[in-house]
This record gives C-alpha cells, structure tokens and sequence, in this order.
C-alpha cells in the first residue's frame, strides 16, 4: 500500500519548468509576470454531487481527471486569463491497488488538460477522507484587463460560443432520457465528458467584452448572474440560438431545456458593444470556434430576461433552466 508521500511522487509530481518552486517543500513559489496579475478560482467536485453517483458523469476516471481540471481552467476563460498554476486538494478513501489504478487514470485525465491548457500544478494536498478533488487555479491577466460579470450596458449585443445544450443532452442519453443517435450522440458524449475550456477565446475578447461568464449552471442561469452584476435586462432570441441541440434530439421539450438550462457546457457568453460585431465575427474564424448573436442588454424594467420568437413574440421558457434562473434577481 502506497503512503500518501509515495502517491504524490507516482501520480500528482510532474515537472514545472515556469514554476520557481513546485511539489515538495511546505509552499510553492510562483512569479508572476511584469504588468501582470493573479486571477485566482477555486471549484470543487464532490462524489455523489458532481460524479460517480446516480448516473452522474463522468464515471471513467481519466475523463474525470481532465474535467475536474477543465472547470476550474474554464474560470480563468471567463475571466479572459491565462491559465498558469494549479493546486489540487483531494480526499482519497483508500489507497488499494485497484484504487491506485483509478487514481492513476484519473491523474492521466488532469495532466491532459494541464498539458492541453499550460497549467503546472504546483502543490496540493493529499488525505484520507470520502472522495473529494479540489483544485485551485491561478492565472494572469494584464493589469485591469480581467472581464468581469459587472460590465454589461444597454445597447451591448449577447454572444455564446460554441453550441450550449450538448453536454446536458448526453447526460440526459446516459440517464435514459432520451434516446441520441449519431453523430450526434458522438458529439454530446465528447461535450459532457472532456469540455473544453475557452481559454483562446476569453484571452482574445480582452478589450473587446464588456462582460463575460462560463456556462456552468446553463444558459439563461449564467447569463442572469451578468444582468444581475451589471444592473441590466435582457431580450434573448430563440431563434438565433445555435441549434445543435435541437437539431440533435427529437424530444424537443428535452432539447429545449439542454439548450436554455443545461449545465456543463462551459461555453462562454459574454457581451460587447454593437460597434465590436465584425471584430467578434473574424475572431470566430481566427479561433475556428462558433460565436453567436442571440440577444441584446437593455436598461432594466420589466422582465429582467425576456426569450422572444422572430416576430418579438413571448417564447416560454419550459423547465429547469428557468427555474434555476428564477432564484435570481
Ligand atoms: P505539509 O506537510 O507541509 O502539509 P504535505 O505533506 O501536505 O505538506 O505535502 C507535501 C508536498 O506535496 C507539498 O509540496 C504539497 O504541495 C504537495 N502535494 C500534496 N498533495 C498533493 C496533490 N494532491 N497534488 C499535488 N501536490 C501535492
Ligand atoms: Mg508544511
């Protein structure tokens, strides 16, 4: 049976050349760059609550592995940082060797994603406990050019990248729900199980986004927390919407729900002034990543979110997403 000194040196220590000192002495040390500073998130993911229990996914341990690193990577996204150091702090509940192979896969699954995104995880900590995976990421941003939730004004247009409503659809395949075939099925399983961070994306929109979230807990939830940080409302068109989603699963009820309310996708909504359209559009080529525009903010009054048809019409907003949304102002 390995001890916990032995697990950190097999599977968690790993070199960090643009680290000044990494694992193995009480506190890492880090430097930062000129000009720079630290943005700093921490996102934990609990057994039972975010995987491993009740058809909860990611149940393969490497595809946990890069998610629990991919969510915390997606903070530093939004925030239009580069990601750069990591620390994970983890409750293991045994060290047998059947475990040891899980942690091990697990560990591949995290040093993917550190690999894919330059993060260097620098430190942790390691005990005994129900299983609990905790990172905590740091990274840069020029000084004053972090984006933040708070800077939406009326007038700005309402951006998402990519096609929000995929992971939440495999999931719902997996749970039974519904019934995918491909390539869509391809696509929402890739989608659940190894998001990809928008870390190019929230880097290049520096400047250029007046406000900007991650698609965690869904669409219009995560687009409520910027008008309620910014003091603004908004009218979202559901036609402009990107469609994979509904494209994708006959049940549109269903999909409807993914792609308004389904969390996971880690897609980034952001907003930019009117005059930035054209600038957005030769980003998503430069990036080969779709970038949408499916709203506007205005003045608050009224309804804080409206969803409208092509004819301005009401559309009703069916379940969950809504629901989460409704716990905000
Ligand atoms: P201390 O006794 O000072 O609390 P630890 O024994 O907890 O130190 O950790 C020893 C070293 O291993 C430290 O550098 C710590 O940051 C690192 N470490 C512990 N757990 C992990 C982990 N899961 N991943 C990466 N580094 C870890
Ligand atoms: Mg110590």
């Amino acid at each position: 049976m390995p001890s916990e000194f032995e697990l950190i040196a097999r599977y968690f220590t790993r070199p960090t050349p643009r680290t000044v000192l990494g694992v193995g002495d009480d506190g890492a040390i880090v430097r930062v760059s000129p000009g720079m500073e630290l943005v700093i998130s921490t996102d934990m993911l609990v057994a039972g609550t975010h995987f491993l229990g009740n058809g909860q996914t990611p149940a393969d341990p490497e595809d946990l592995g890069w998610k629990t690193l991919a969510v915390n990577v997606s903070d530093m996204a939004a925030m239009g940082a580069e990601p750069r150091w990591a620390l994970l702090a983890v409750a293991l509940p045994e060290a047998t060797a059947a475990f040891e192979a899980w942690i091990s896969a697990f560990a591949r699954g995290l040093f993917d994603c550190a690999g894919s995104f330059g993060v260097e995880l620098i430190g942790g900590d390691t005990t005994r406990g129900p299983l609990n995976l905790c990172p905590t990421i740091f990274g840069e941003v020029p000084q004053g050019q972090a984006l933040l939730r708070s800077g939406a004004s009326p007038g700005d247009e309402i951006w998402v990248s990519g096609t929000p409503g995929l992971a939440a659809l495999g999931l719902a395949h997996l749970q039974g729900r519904c019934m995918l075939s491909e390539p869509a099925l391809t696509d929402c399983l890739a989608a659940l199980a190894r998001p990809q961070p928008r870390v190019a994306l929230g880097i290049a929109l520096r400047g250029l986004a007046s406000a900007a979230i991650d698609v965690s807990d869904g669409l219009l939830a995560d687009l409520g927390h910027i008008l309620e940080r910014s003091a603004v409302a908004a009218t979202v068109q559901f036609d402009r919407l990107p469609g994979a989603a509904l494209a994708a699963c006959a049940d549109q009820a269903l999909a409807q729900d993914c792609l308004l309310g389904g969390g996971d996708d880690y897609e980034l909504v952001f907003t930019a002034a009117p005059g930035h359209h054209a600038r957005i559009d030769a980003l998503a080529r430069e990036l080969h990543l779709t970038l949408t525009a499916i709203g506007s903010i205005r003045p608050v009054g009224g309804e804080t979110l409206n969803l409208e048809d092509a004819q301005g019409r009401a559309v009703p907003i069916l379940r969950r997403g809504f629901d989460h949304f409704a716990g905000t102002p």
